[in-house]
């Protein structure tokens, strides 16, 4: 693949993320316009066509919890987390729901996923002079966080199961490397034995990315609750949503007062200690504000009762589709190391080339499935402002250093990402398809792929 061709999968994937599914809404709902009319002539049968939009998943349960616990913020006049004329405590009630849920002891809710990763890396006391093993296709928050910590993001290659593959990730490891965020990406965990094997042999930190995996996980333990510290986005494109919001949980209380307080100028609120089993030994640093609101805490809260409904749909749909394509020569469903952990956000395959990758997206688009090339995140190394290692300041030290200086990225970092992307087909899943859905799409792979 040129250089050129690379750069272009970035941009299309780009454009997937934010733009397939408002282009899939828009030709579906064309497609039932269609459906509607033939119904009026007499001897067609109506809806011969189901909808196959995947939809946003966390919109299509909005129901009147969200808006009774809406109200309940807007007639408090309490929409601030700490204080207000109400007793505020959304917030509050949301976080201790998502570490009982997550299976961890504390939850910190914030203002987004990014924001999330920025506390997580704070906490670690990651900066100049460290580095930091990132997947080479992922969301640019993962490589964001990590430069703006002042350390040095390393890309480690995809394998099959579209995570980061174990055998790259110890290759990267240096004696300054302090962690390595593990994304669990579209819809399925990493290979987390083999991840947290590597990684307390080698003695360096885990943050699990679990933005594209909310209530995922693996081997019955929640994402997120595995590594050090799980981080969660809450934006549309995700499971549960309140349009923008994120979380990070965590076990260890020390990291977590760092978390708390980084996201709130540096300071600690007492709900926090409380929490940790306080007082606090510890010094107030120079942090952000990333607190989450009390609308954000209240949409939150009535979504989180209906993840495990989202996830049990998805996840049932992707299943069947999975069994129905099992044996289609010239596929290879993706690796999955915990295939009962998946989300089903979509169905991923395989299949000889590039040239053959397209020409199944084009004939499944023409059957209306919602087909692309993996989607949602990007091929980082191949970006331009990451090639030219710019930054909000010529002299950022994590590009001053002397590995900072040698360090190349392009596409010689990671070319089995590359061959990876290249080879995928990506269908989307939706949290309301019905088995007829479901057929239709495994029939169209047969056909198609067959
Ligand atoms: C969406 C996403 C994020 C960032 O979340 P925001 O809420 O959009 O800031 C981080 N990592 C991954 C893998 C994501 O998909």
């Amino acid at each position: 693949m040129s250089h050129t061709e690379a750069q272009n999968h970035a941009g299309n994937t780009n454009l997937n993320r934010r733009q397939f599914l408002t282009t899939a809404a828009m030709s579906a709902a064309c497609v039932n316009v269609a459906a509607a009319a033939g119904g009026a002539e007499p001897g067609t049968r109506p809806m011969e066509t189901p909808n196959i939009d995947p939809g946003f998943v966390g919109p299509q349960f909005f129901d009147k919890a969200e808006e009774e616990a809406l109200l309940e913020v807007l007639q408090s006049a309490s929409p601030f987390r700490y204080w207000g004329p109400g007793r505020p405590t959304k917030v509050l009630r949301f976080e201790e729901n998502f570490a009982k849920y997550m299976g961890t002891r504390f939850a910190l809710g914030v203002t987004s996923g990014t924001a999330a990763l920025d506390c997580a890396i704070a906490a670690l006391g990651v900066g100049p002079g460290d580095e930091v093993i990132v997947p080479a296709y992922t969301w640019w928050s993962d490589y964001t966080c990590v430069v703006h910590a002042g350390a040095l993001p390393v890309f480690a290659d995809i394998d099959a199961s579209l995570n980061l593959d174990p055998k790259d990730l110890a290759r990267k490891i240096t004696p300054r490397t302090k962690a390595v965020i593990a994304v669990h990406l579209l819809g399925g965990p990493c290979d987390m034995d083999a991840v947290m094997g590597i990684a307390r042999e080698r003695r360096i930190a885990v943050v699990e990315d679990c933005a594209q995996c909310v209530g995922g996980s693996y081997r019955g333990k929640k994402l997120g609750s595995i590594g050090d510290a799980g981080i969660y986005s809450f934006q549309i494109n995700k499971m549960m949503t309140s349009g923008e919001g994120g979380a990070l949980v965590s076990g260890d209380p020390v990291l977590y007062e760092r978390a708390a307080r980084f996201h709130d100028m540096g300071m600690i609120n007492r709900l926090f200690l409380e929490r940790t089993g306080g007082p606090s030994q510890m010094k107030m640093f120079a942090g952000e504000n990333f607190r989450m609101n009390e609308f954000t805490g209240a949409v939150l809260g009535a979504q989180l009762i209906k993840l495990d409904t989202m996830v049990q749909r998805m996840r049932a749909s992707a299943e069947s589709i999975y069994e129905g394509i099992r044996n289609v020569a010239g596929l290879r469903p993706r690796h999955r190391p915990d295939p009962g952990g998946d989300i089903g956000f979509g169905v991923f395959f395989e299949v000889k080339d590039k040239a053959m990758r397209d020409r199944c997206i084009a004939g499944l688009r023409q059957k209306k499935v919602p087909a692309g090339t993996l989607g949602g995140s990007v091929l980082l190394p191949l970006d331009e402002s990451v090639i030219n290692k710019r930054t909000r300041h010529a002299d950022w030290p994590s590009f001053t250093s002397a590995e900072g200086r040698a360090m190349q990225y392009g596409a010689g970092c990671c070319r089995q990402t590359l061959e990876v992307f290249d080879r995928f087909v990506q269908v989307r899943v939706g949290a309301k398809y019905t088995q007829r859905i479901n057929e239709q799409i495994i029939s169209a792979i047969r056909e198609v792929v067959g």
